[in-house]
């Protein structure tokens, strides 16, 4: 197998630094009335010699070598000034922020985020975080805090990549979510595949139970929108309504949807 060119903790340091990390956005439709919701904020490294590189690529070796907090810091920053445009504009959005759970030890990054927002003119409840669960559940007795303390404030939480953690009830009872991302692998194809199908039912079974919405990712194409428009999740992520997209083009894209 080729290896892929790799680039050197130097320079993720480096990028952080210079401001070459930029957020693309991909929208959130609500199924019922087909409108969109929210965004939510993807990470892109602009490298200068490599071009455009995607988070599976850095966000571990920012997770391993302490570089996960300026990072979040990073994006959350962007984020909001974006999301600040996005309202001068005219479009009140829900924005979703990826979050690591390593990001979620530091008992004063609740109290940041609060004033960052307040900075920004936004409130808690249009910011949602989202918490890849399988991470989560390794290590919830220290991120419960500060998820708690999130929710005080009134952000929303939401539990990415449902159904790859193998997450108990009770352990989702504790956590202050308010909304499941079911994993694109329980979604794209599972009209026919029968075991992701009854993974993606199950888990709005439960998410409706827990008085949770659902929103399903990787919806690329009729026949997946179809089918978790049947089985009752309620809002939609993927390439069939948009890719992730840079934010000029994104404001574009909504404008386009507006005319439609
Ligand atoms: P995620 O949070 O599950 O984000 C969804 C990923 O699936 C995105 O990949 C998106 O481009 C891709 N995707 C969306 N719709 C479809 C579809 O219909 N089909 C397929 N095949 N893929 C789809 P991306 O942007 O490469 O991000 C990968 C992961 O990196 C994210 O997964 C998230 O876990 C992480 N990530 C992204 N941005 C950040 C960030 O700012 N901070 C942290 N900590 N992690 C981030
Ligand atoms: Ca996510
Ligand atoms: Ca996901």
């Amino acid at each position: 197998m080729m290896m892929l060119d790799p680039f050197s903790l130097a320079d993720l340091e480096q990028a952080i630094a210079c401001n070459q990390l930029d957020t693309y956005f991909q929208p959130k439709v609500d199924i019922a009335s087909g409108r969109v919701v929210g965004v939510e904020a993807l990470v892109r490294w602009n490298h200068p010699a490599k071009g455009l590189i995607k988070p599976n690529a850095f966000i571990t070796m920012a997770e391993e070598n302490g570089l996960i907090g300026d990072l979040t810091d990073l994006v959350c920053n962007k984020a909001l000034e974006y999301a600040t445009q996005l309202r001068s504009l005219g479009y009140d959005l829900n924005i979703a922020i990826n979050i690591s759970v390593d990001s979620l030890t530091n008992l004063e990054w609740p109290d940041r985020i609060s004033s960052l927002l307040e900075q920004s003119g936004l409130e808690a409840p249009s910011i949602s975080f989202e918490i890849t669960e399988s991470r989560l559940m390794e290590h919830l007795s220290v991120a419960l805090d500060i998820l708690s303390r999130l929710s005080l404030k009134r952000f929303n939480l939401s539990i990415d990549d449902f159904g790859t953690g193998y997450s108990s009830m009770e352990q989702l009872q504790r956590i202050p979510f308010s909304e499941f991302k079911i994993d694109r692998a329980f979604v794209h194809g599972a009209a026919r595949e029968a075991s992701a199908r009854a993974i993606l039912e199950s888990s709005v079974l439960l998410a409706k139970k827990l008085d949770m919405k659902v929103v399903a990712e990787g919806v690329e194409d009729q026949e997946d929108w179809d089918l978790v428009a049947e089985i009752g999740c309620d809002q939609v992520q993927g390439y069939f309504v948009s890719r992730p997209l840079p934010f000029g083009n994104l404001v574009k894209w909504l404008d386009e949807q507006k005319s439609k």
